[in-house]
């Protein structure tokens, strides 16, 4: 263990992480950041080309803009630790922070592990993401214009998703495992409505089809098991996501679905000098610069947090 009593911990290395260590190191709070082993960066590895976060006219891609993120927070003195904590102690003044090889304490953390959007597990998925097939149709529909475009899933958020795709794609087909949606009625009706959106029922994606780019999907009627191709080139798949809250479970207020609680407009949780950001809190809108701003408010919460200790 090490025997410092660090100002603040950071653990995840997303958007909101890497923003929250810009804005701690510049205040002299010399952060330590836990970036996690496999997925140093956050969601936007995964990606190709980010249109929408500001400052970068042309676009950048998702890892040139980690990459970025990262060196900027070193640059004012972050220490950035490519390890995952697998155990954390928060309720005491002092807050302890277990990886694998080590312990670490420090008088406040800052939780920006962000969450992970449920995959379908097929082959093909991870290599085409950011190729045509997506999570996000904020993020990436306007790649998608006059193109035919699937979205899997029939829950309030894809019905969301597929009425909103319908602006750009020439037309949209909902890939819906049974023979009604699970959206709210009023959903059910915009989606109805809508004369660019089809609705396939009964049906499942059994394979996605392409080598550098998204060529087809292959569905499955679920009732009968005979299976068609649809020729789409954007797939967003919108079965729902997951907060990485495990570790915080029976430590920290946690909604009924696992995303940390926080006293809006602050980033602070139930536990003094405990504060969360980006997607591990947000449900609703999971964007890069959402997760920034917020990420840049929890070390500003910090600071404030850490002054008043004082
Ligand atoms: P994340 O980016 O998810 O980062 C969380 C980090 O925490 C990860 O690095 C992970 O390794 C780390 N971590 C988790 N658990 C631990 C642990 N126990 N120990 C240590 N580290 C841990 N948004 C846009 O604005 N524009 C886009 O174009 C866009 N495209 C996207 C494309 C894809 C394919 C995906 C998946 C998302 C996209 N998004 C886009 C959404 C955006 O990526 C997220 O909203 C944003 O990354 C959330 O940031 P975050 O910091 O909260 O979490």
């Amino acid at each position: 263990m090490s025997d410092s009593i660090r100002n603040v911990i950071i653990i995840g290395s997303g958007p909101s992480g890497y923003t929250a260590a810009v804005y701690a190191a510049r205040a002299s709070l010399e952060p330590l950041v836990f970036e996690g082993s496999v997925t140093a960066g956050g969601a936007l590895m995964n990606t190709t080309e980010v249109e929408n976060f500001p400052g970068f006219r042309d676009g950048i891609m998702g890892p040139a803009l980690m990459d970025e993120m990262r060196a900027q927070a070193e640059r004012f003195g972050a220490e950035l630790v490519s390890d995952d904590v697998v155990e954390v102690e928060l309720s005491g003044e002092v807050k302890v922070v277990r990886t694998a090889t080590g312990e670490f304490r420090a008088r406040s953390v800052i939780l920006a592990t962000g969450s992970g959007y449920r995959k379908l597990d097929l082959p093909r998925e991870d290599a085409l993401s950011g190729r045509g097939v997506s999570w996000c149709a904020t993020c990436d529909g306007f790649f998608f214009r006059d193109q035919h475009i699937a979205v899997v899933g029939g829950g309030d958020s894809a019905v969301e998703e597929a009425t909103f795709l319908t602006r750009f794609g020439s037309k949209v087909s909902m890939i819906v495992r049974r023979d009604e949606l699970r959206a709210s009625k009023i959903m059910q009706e915009r989606a109805f409505a809508d004369p660019k959106l089809e609705i396939i029922w009964n049906s499942k994606v059994a394979e996605i089809v392409g080598e550098d780019r998204l060529e087809k999907v292959v569905l499955e009627d679920t009732v009968t098991g005979e299976r068609s191709d649809l020729e789409a080139t954007g797939l967003f798949i919108a079965i729902g996501h997951d907060p990485r809250s495990e570790l915080l479970a029976g430590q920290v207020d946690l909604d009924d679905d696992g995303y940390v609680l926080v006293n809006h407009p602050s980033t602070a949780t139930n536990l003094p000098g405990v504060f969360a950001a980006g997607d591990l809190v947000d449900h609703h809108y999971r964007q890069a610069i959402t997760a920034a701003g917020t990420g840049c408010a929890a070390a500003l919460d910090a600071e404030r947090y850490l002054a008043e200790l004082e």
